[in-house]
């Protein structure tokens, strides 16, 4: 069973490989290695050609990789990462690279160790094999979202009012991992009152009150594949305005929500939801895109914003997050993450969106 699927993924690398005119890939952004081999370790490349493929690693990962990515020939680096390459098939020929991972030193070592090649930043083709989800990663995803939604429930029992924004996160992230989660899916956001205003407020040692909204946006991590959550709950009864704004918010995500489908694009999915704010006036106070893909990496593409071009096809894994943020007086933000069908999509994320009163 291991090395099934990523023997499929590698197959279909190479027919974007093939197109492109490739006679190799490296791969070195770890979700990508990992999607490809099943190898986790800290060290690693894979080597792609059409009949073979490489997992170079050190000393320290040899077993690990052998146990994790039964498919590929294991190659161990002595001293210079890409020495090996040559020895593989690298010597000559064009050679992908991810561009927009590999650091000008990293892609200076590469182009040193192989004279004879020539190079071709191919990121976006390697990164977006991960769109389109199979049935395993669909499965770990929804143990990821389980545990965020577990973890929410959990919190809604504590007593808010007094802690500060880092206490909940540990909080919130000690309930995620008690949920099933091996980690956190990222830094999470806990932003109270004011705060709320700032779309990535990560949590600070500023104390909840009564008469504030308090943002959560957090997530956990199943067998490296994340869950992204986002809730906005009132401490204390909300006045007209927090009222207003969050019911705003909210019918701007439950027409996102129904606009996903395949076929569309990021962009048009995008606007749907932005009119809705827009047309209460608030259109300046949401700068940011609708939604990302979530997977192996918490943000992947294709994304729901005013620039994707790309279309959404079964199997993709989004988010669906619009915001209204206003300086100085707060924000709201309610995220769940969905997955397309082929006539719609499913929400994955089950944690309520009414808006939650804590006394
Ligand atoms: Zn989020
Ligand atoms: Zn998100």
């Amino acid at each position: 069973m291991k090395g099934v699927p990523q023997m499929k993924r590698v197959e279909r690398m190479r027919a974007s490989m093939l197109a492109l005119n490739l006679d190799a890939c490296v791969v070195s952004r770890p979700e990508n290695i990992r999607y490809l081999s099943g190898f986790t370790g800290g060290e690693g490349i894979l080597f792609i050609r059409p009949g073979k493929a490489y997992l170079l690693t050190d000393f320290r990962y040899i077993e690990q990789a052998k146990a994790e990515a039964p498919e590929f020939e294991i190659v161990q680096i002595k001293e210079n990462r890409y020495a090996p390459l040559k020895d593989v098939g690298g010597e000559r020929g064009q050679i992908g690279f991810e561009g927009d991972f590999l650091t000008y030193t990293e892609y200076e070592k590469l182009q040193q160790a192989l004279p004879g090649a020539t190079f071709r930043s191919v990121s976006e083709t390697v990164t977006s094999l991960r769109g389109v989800k199979d049935a395993g990663e669909i499965a770990l995803i929804r143990q990821a979202v389980k545990a965020a939604d577990a973890a929410f429930e959990v919190l809604l029992q504590e007593r808010l009012v007094g802690q500060t924004e880092e206490e909940i996160f540990l909080a919130l992230e000690f309930a995620v991992r008690k949920a099933g989660a091996s980690g956190r899916s990222f830094d999470f956001i806990v932003a109270s009152g004011w705060r709320g205003a700032l779309p990535h407020g990560t949590a600070s040692s500023k104390v909840v009150e009564r008469g504030e909204f308090l943002t959560l946006d957090f997530g956990g991590v199943v067998h490296g594949y994340c869950s992204d959550i986002t809730r906005t709950v009132a401490i204390g009864e909300p006045d007209e305005k927090q009222r207003e704004i969050y019911d705003i918010v909210l019918a701007a995500q439950k027409e996102g929500v129904r606009a996903v489908k395949p076929g569309l694009t990021g962009k048009e999915v995008d606007a749907v939801a932005r009119k809705v704010i827009e047309t209460h006036g608030y259109g300046e106070y949401f700068g940011h895109g609708l939604g990302h893909s979530v997977g192996l990496a918490i943000h992947e593409g294709p994304n729901l914003s005013v620039r994707e071009e790309r279309i959404l096809e079964p199997g993709m894994v989004l988010t669906v997050e619009p915001g209204i943020y206003i300086p100085n007086w707060g924000g709201v933000r309610i995220e769940d993450m969905v997955l397309v069908t082929e006539t719609g999509c499913e929400v994955l994320t089950q944690s309520p969106k009414d808006l939650i009163i804590i006394e």
